[in-house]
């Protein structure tokens, strides 16, 4: 697979990755400053076609600085390993609570596998990466790229562990404002088991703040960011009524899903074209929603 090279501007350019072919799915970024930096790395099963993309950029393995994931979700960084091991000169610059799970990855991987199941092996194991080549990054950490620099703001919700990277006016929110459909022009939320509702606001208010020119998401690529986060709020708040009122009423998680169909136009189309690895992503979101309802109804 030969990837597209994407410019979006003089310094960011972007791929497709198409793990296991799946298009429309991972986007990689790559930062050309003075020093060079690819922003996710996708999965360890896509490793050769992450490093066909770099080949296509013209780069070297060994010209690359940095790799700097969003988070460390398969999806995101279970390739992160692998590409350290090629890219000799590299350090990997990781959220502090991700640092002990890249660097020793039996938790991180045994976790995965909890949760996705079959779709982990799909995504592949990832591989360890050196303590002495990691950089942990706390909120605000920032670096100089050679024209702008790259600044970490903490953004959890989606996972504890999220960081928003921010390069001039352009960030890379990972799923941090959840996925992306630009042949629908619209985004839904994203949640994995475990979900903080009030943390990811927070963060999507955070972002909002930043009057950004562009977002770059991971599932998926660039969008112009203006409105988008107010926007994005308001579609997660209308989730999560949906969400609390079917918990009021004991409906199941399949029966809360349909009224979103119903209610979120080209929800339903972006469900039945999610591909292996996503078949039950909005069911997903659906239930950690549901997850977080309970917990704080918990607490009454
Ligand atoms: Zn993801």
């Amino acid at each position: 697979m030969t990837p597209i090279i994407n410019k979006h501007n003089s310094n960011i350019f972007w791929f497709d990755l198409c793990p296991n072919n799946e298009s429309n799915f991972i986007s990689v970024y790559v930062i050309l400053d003075k020093k060079i930096s690819i922003i996710e790395t996708g999965p360890a099963s896509s490793h050769n076609n992450l490093l066909a993309g770099i080949k296509q950029m013209g780069l070297n393995p060994e010209d690359i600085d940095y790799i700097i994931p969003t988070h460390i979700h398969l999806d995101h960084f279970g390739g992160g390993g692998h590409l350290m091991e090629v890219c000799k000169n590299a350090k990997s610059i990781v959220h502090p609570n991700a640092y002990k799970h890249v660097s020793s990855i039996d938790r991180w991987w045994l976790g995965s596998c909890d949760f996705l199941g079959s779709i982990a092996e799909l995504y592949g194991k990832p591989k360890p990466i050196s303590e002495e080549r990691l950089i942990s990054a706390e909120d605000d950490f920032e670096l100089s790229l050679g024209n702008h620099k790259i600044r970490a703001l903490h953004t959890p919700g989606h996972a504890p562990h999220h960081i928003t990277w921010i390069y001039g006016d352009d960030a890379f929110v990972g799923d941090s404002a959840g996925l992306w459909y630009p042949k629908i022009g619209r985004s839904f939320p994203v949640t994995p088991g475990y979900y903080r509702h009030d943390l990811a606001l927070e963060s999507i208010e955070k972002m909002d703040e930043l009057e950004l020119a562009y977002i770059h998401y991971t599932h998926f690529g660039p969008r112009n960011a203006e409105g988008v986060f107010m926007q994005t709020k308001k579609e997660f708040q209308l989730w999560m009524r949906v969400v609390e009122k079917g918990y009021k009423e004991d409906k199941s998680p399949n029966i809360i899903l349909s009224e979103l169909f119903d209610l979120r136009p080209g929800l339903k189309r972006t469900h039945s074209s999610h591909g292996p690895h996503q078949t039950e992503t909005h069911l997903g979101t659906v239930e950690g929603m549901l997850n977080w309802v309970r917990r704080e109804s918990a607490k009454d």
